[in-house]
């Protein structure tokens, strides 16, 4: 069963329900979990498969435990090979790519699914999360690597072009229209946290009750460790003065990061960032240092992890008080001060200093 269709299911039937809990956010650079030492007293050791894999530009790692545990490994490895083959936005052999040199086309069933929740996303997060800012992110030579700050006359040429509200989406069809010339897609802020998602059902197919998926510091875990206590989640400090922000445990759930610090390049002594602001074409100035959301939904708090962290420290609190059921949250703000929402008050261990909680007013 191909995971889009679980993530369908489930996602249509807890519409307007919560599910549900928060996350780490693990960092690009050394994500911690204590999985290693849980290796060496697992009496279960030959039940243990791990592979590596380099795709969607990062490097990820699949642990399963269990019987099927080897054959679960390897689905999921084809599974990331797949997503990394159709949803690469720049490659002219691609599903997507080929939507972006068309400007039109059919999608399959895993492009249409991630659309949905890129479109549902957009209207949630008013626009903070817009999946057509690529004409922006190329230009920025986010996507070359040749970076440079561009003119404000190239920005606000290609700023009408960022509006995932000017794409035609036929469900039935499952097919696309971009409406002005030059729009592209681009599910680089939602990709990591889909394919942790369909990695989880294809554990389920396989019956691993415990693993974890850690693509390019983005993690999600299935269960709790073999030995039955939560996996333990490093949470990188954005300003990497220390080893970790601090220490998450957590079990079933997605932890995943947005951070400035991830990729970003100065030029006369400003520092430029990759998340950029869907209302002014340019990173995000919003306050934040990082943003990690931790959700059962990988698909959700990848999204989201990028969409906060365009809001800001006030609108993101709120967006988290009208959807505390789906999502927890640790929010850094640039002068270090840590939110954590309530969900997370026991499961979040500081390094760095008292974080202070998040409640829901009317409790
Ligand atoms: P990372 O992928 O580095 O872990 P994010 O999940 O925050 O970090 O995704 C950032 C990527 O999302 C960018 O590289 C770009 O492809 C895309 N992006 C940038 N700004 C936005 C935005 N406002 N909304 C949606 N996607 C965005
Ligand atoms: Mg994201």
């Amino acid at each position: 069963m191909k995971c889009y269709k679980n993530r369908w299911v489930s996602y249509l039937c807890v519409a307007g329900i919560i599910v549900g809990s928060f996350g780490l956010s693990a960092c690009g650079n050394g994500s911690y979990n204590d999985v290693g030492s849980n290796i060496v007293e697992n009496p279960r050791e030959e039940s243990k498969a791990e592979a590596s894999v380099f795709a969607m530009d990062t490097f990820m790692t699949i642990t399963a435990y269990g019987a099927q545990a080897e054959e679960a490994v390897q689905a999921a490895q084809k599974e990331i090979e797949y997503l990394d083959q159709l949803l690469s936005a720049g490659s002219s052999e691609s599903e997507v790519g080929k939507l972006n040199q068309n400007g039109a086309g059919m999608c399959s069933a895993d492009t249409a699914y991630l659309l949905e929740r890129s479109l549902k996303l957009y209207n949630e997060t008013d626009g903070a999360f817009d999946v057509m800012m690529y004409p922006l992110m190329e230009n920025w030579g986010f996507i070359s690597g040749e970076y440079k700050v561009p003119s404000q006359e190239t920005i606000d040429k290609l700023l009408p072009l960022a509006d995932v509200s000017k794409v035609s989406y036929d469900p039935e069809q499952r097919e696309v229209q971009f409406l002005e010339n030059g729009m592209k897609v681009d599910f680089g802020g939602i990709a990591k946290g889909y394919t942790s998602s369909c990695i989880m059902d294809i554990f389920d197919q396989y019956d691993i009750s415990s693993g974890i998926v850690n693509l390019g510091g983005n993690v999600q875990v299935k269960g709790k460790k073999t030995d039955g206590t939560d996996w333990r989640v490093g949470i990188r400090d954005p300003k990497g003065e220390k080893e970790y922000l601090g220490i998450l445990s957590i079990s079933d759930k997605a932890v995943i990061t947005s951070g400035g610090y991830e990729r970003f390049f100065e030029e006369n002594g400003v520092r430029y960032h990759h998340i950029l602001d869907p209302k002014t074409g340019k990173p995000a100035q919003s306050g934040l240092d990082s943003v990690t959301i931790v959700s059962e939904d990988g698909t959700l708090a990848d999204g989201l992890s990028t969409a906060l962290f365009v809001m800001g420290v006030d609108k993101a609190q709120q967006y988290w008080m009208e959807h505390s059921n789906d999502f927890d949250a640790i929010l850094v703000t640039d002068d270090g001060t840590i939110y954590v929402t309530e969900g997370l008050e026991h499961k979040f261990e500081s390094k760095i200093g008292k974080a202070h909680i998040i409640r829901q007013k009317n409790k």
